[in-house]
């Protein structure tokens, strides 16, 4: 089958890397050159978007912040999954919280806030200290910010002023309870059209500066896994979603919060590529195309950590049993996703003494997650 992925990242390049064996055949819209790409040599394959949807059976997206005239466009050719209303819901954080409500997904207490007004109530009904996110293009803790006190309200939110100012008229503000969490955790699932959904075992994230920087899978906890599918089957349900989707949550004493949506294959799910029965691309792939979903168990305990702009490492790595490499090929640039490691053990002890291994050989500067290793 030929799929379009709207992206030409390293998603549609990973989804590419799983869904060839298998027969899928994959191109991916570049929206910064408006050129259908090959996802891995990044050559030309069609002429123009409209061809490449001519020719091509779906149409899915490796982000969620897709310009609305070609997300139009795309669904108006009734061959794109999963359904716009959810991308929508992924891109605006907004939208993203009155979907959790209405699926009943427990989430931090938020307030919208579009002038003086708005920001002077969400600290009187939410209390300090708040954490305000753009409600339009933010991810990985771009476009936040902190208010820890009254005396700081006059300086955030001429901050918040300036950035309204130079952004689109959308724009607006989410304000939202600062949570106390225990740690982050998220859960990735594949749903087909006939609603059966594969989930795959919580993650635990590990972020540094609102960036992903590690994801442990070690063990299914049996009353968190079930709270966190609960919340997924509403949420996946009311959006008759199709393909994989990523919640990220808060660990609160071991009650869940959902933090936020993704709709699409996710960064804290690269691990199942070593480390579940069927990765999240192909599954992707499967939903999407209509074909039996693939088996989501974990296989053996998995780690996954980030490589953020750096273009090279020890080659003393790959002397480390059942440790992967996955480079995206893209320039070097600071802080830029360049590729991932995945590393498993057979027991999570002997994941310990991989991750331990890893530690001593890498810069901990530039992998501060892995300081707990040393
Ligand atoms: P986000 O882009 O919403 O995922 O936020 C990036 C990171 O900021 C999250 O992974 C959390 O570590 C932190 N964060 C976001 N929202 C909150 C919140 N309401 N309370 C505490 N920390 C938060």
């Amino acid at each position: 089958m030929n799929v379009l992925v709207l992206g030409a990242g390293q998603l549609a390049r990973m989804m590419c890397l799983a869904g060839t064996p298998v027969g899928f055949n994959v191109c991916a819209f570049d929206v910064r050159s408006n050129k259908v790409v090959h996802p891995i040599t990044l050559t030309s394959v069609h002429d123009n978007l409209a061809s490449a949807i001519e020719h091509v059976d779906v149409i899915t997206a490796e982000f969620e912040h897709i310009p609305s005239d070609i997300l139009k466009i795309c669904s108006d050719s009734g061959k794109f999954l999963p359904a716009s209303q959810a991308i929508k819901a992924g891109g605006d954080r907004r939208i993203e919280k009155a979907l959790l409500e209405s699926a009943n997904a427990a989430n931090a207490k938020f307030h919208v806030i579009q002038d003086r007004q708005d920001f002077d109530k969400a600290i009187s009904i939410i209390g300090l200290p708040l954490v305000l996110k753009s409600a339009l293009e933010g991810y990985d803790g771009k476009g936040q910010w902190r208010l820890k006190s009254q005396q700081q309200a006059d300086d955030v939110w001429q901050d918040i002023q300036t950035f309204l100012a130079e952004s689109r008229p959308e724009q607006g503000i989410v304000s939202e309870q600062f949570v106390q969490f225990d740690r982050e955790v998220s859960l990735i699932g594949a749903r087909n059209a006939r609603g059966e959904i594969q989930y795959y075992p919580l993650a635990e994230n590990v972020h540094v500066d609102g960036v992903l920087s590690l994801s442990l899978v070690t063990k299914v906890e049996p009353a968190l896994q079930q709270q966190a599918e609960d919340m997924f089957a509403r949420i996946a349900n009311e959006l008759d979603y199709i393909g994989v989707l990523a919640i990220e949550f808060f660990d609160v004493n071991g009650t869940l919060l959902v933090n936020e949506i993704a709709p699409r294959v996710h960064n804290s799910g690269h691990w199942s590529q070593q480390g579940a029965d069927t990765c999240q691309f192909e599954n992707h792939l499967r939903a999407v195309c209509n074909k039996p979903l693939g088996n989501a168990n974990l296989i053996r305990p998995t780690a996954m950590i980030n490589i953020l702009g750096e273009d090279q490492l020890p080659e003393a790595l790959l002397q480390i049993p059942s440790l992967h490499i996955h480079w995206y090929g893209k320039d070097k640039r600071a802080g830029r996703k360049m590729g991932h490691i995945n590393v498993c053990g057979e027991s999570e002890q002997q994941l310990t003494q991989r991750l331990q291994q890893i530690a001593k050989l890498l810069d901990i500067s530039k992998f501060p997650a892995l300081e707990r290793y040393l």
